[in-house]
């Protein structure tokens, strides 16, 4: 097989120049550094010894997409930028600092719909800003007007005074959508978001991420199961393989930008198919149990 020049990879995650890991930086610092970490569950190596560093785009956040078998660690990874779990061994660093614990500058979304049931549309979104409110500095009619724009944004002007009950699954990943960017999350990570939702609601909920994703520009963390879903994500795709669970590939040059283009008429230009076909033969090979020496269509770590 031989990718077209716009199929090239880049290089695995790896510090980028300036930004060593052993010595002074001269670069600004990663939004995400991720240095040597192994995690165990008992006899369980989840994950064995990953490195990877992720940097802004000039002043705004990347978005990555993950994608590999299951139990090769992809939610063992967020959870550990998250701060719900920590390392048996090695370190993560968020902006320069070690997680030691869940903070408002990182916000997640599960598959699972993850709203409080007892609270309206509107009380969802106001939570955690009500919560935050003396550390945000906003007051009432600051929270409630940040919570109207977000469900405004979202989609979902109308609803704000029904229950999560009432609400399609889209819909209720729309309301945890704007409940976790109303604090305005430096990082915003995400599970199999759309995994749960018919084909046309994925649909509409990419396009809607993107386009917040680059108007808000947080750093987006999204695990998924397809291929289509992380090339037009994403901007860059790391692949995880499994046993240990690792980063076997990242492939970044050849993914278009998505920002504006709804994803069916993304899905057809050529560009976007020759990046999946270079997702997918890096997945294969993960998946197949045997990453195979480096090759031309992914970068192995
Ligand atoms: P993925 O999200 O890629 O499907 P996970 O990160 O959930 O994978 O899990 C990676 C591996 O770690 C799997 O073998 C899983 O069974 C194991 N694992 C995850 N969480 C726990 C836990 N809390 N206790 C024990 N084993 C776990
Ligand atoms: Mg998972």
């Amino acid at each position: 097989m031989s990718p077209a020049p716009a199929a090239a990879p880049t290089p695995a995650p790896a510090p980028a120049p300036g930004a060593a890991r052993a010595g002074p930086r001269t670069g600004p610092v990663p939004v995400v550094d991720i240095r040597g970490v192994t995690v165990r569950f008992g006899d369980t190596l989840a994950l064995h010894d990953i490195s990877a560093t992720v940097e802004d785009n000039l002043d705004a956040g990347e978005f990555v997409t993950i994608i590999g078998p299951s139990g090769c660690g992809k939610s063992t990874l967020l959870n550990l930028i998250a701060g719900l779990l920590e390392p048996t061994s090695g370190q993560v660093l968020v902006q320069g600092r070690p997680v030691d614990g869940p903070g408002r500058d990182r916000g997640m979304i599960f598959q699972q719909y993850s709203s409080f049931p007892n609270l309206t549309v509107l009380g969802n979104v106001l939570f955690g800003l009500r919560i935050n409110a003396g550390e945000m500095q906003l007051d009432r009619g600051a929270r409630r007007e940040r919570a109207m724009t977000l469900i405004r944004e979202v989609g979902l002007t109308g609803h704000e005074a029904k229950y999560p009950s009432m609400l399609s699954g889209g819909q209720q990943q729309r309301v945890a959508i704007a409940r976790s960017l109303a604090l305005e999350p430096r990082i915003l990570l995400m599970d199999e978001p759309f995994s749960a939702l018919d084909e046309p609601t994925r649909l509409e909920m990419q396009e809607l991420i993107v386009s917040l994703w680059s108007r808000i520009k947080p750093t987006i963390f999204c695990v998924t199961h397809s291929v289509s879903e992380a090339v037009y994500l994403g901007d860059r795709v790391w692949i995880m393989t499994q046993g240990p669970g690792q980063i076997a590939y990242e492939i970044r040059d050849c993914i278009p930008p998505s920002p504006g283009i709804p994803p069916l008429v993304a899905q057809e230009r050529s560009d976007f198919k020759a990046a999946v076909r270079v997702v997918t033969e890096a997945f294969r090979r993960v998946a197949g149990g045997d990453p195979g020496p480096p090759s031309r269509s992914g970068s192995r770590l």
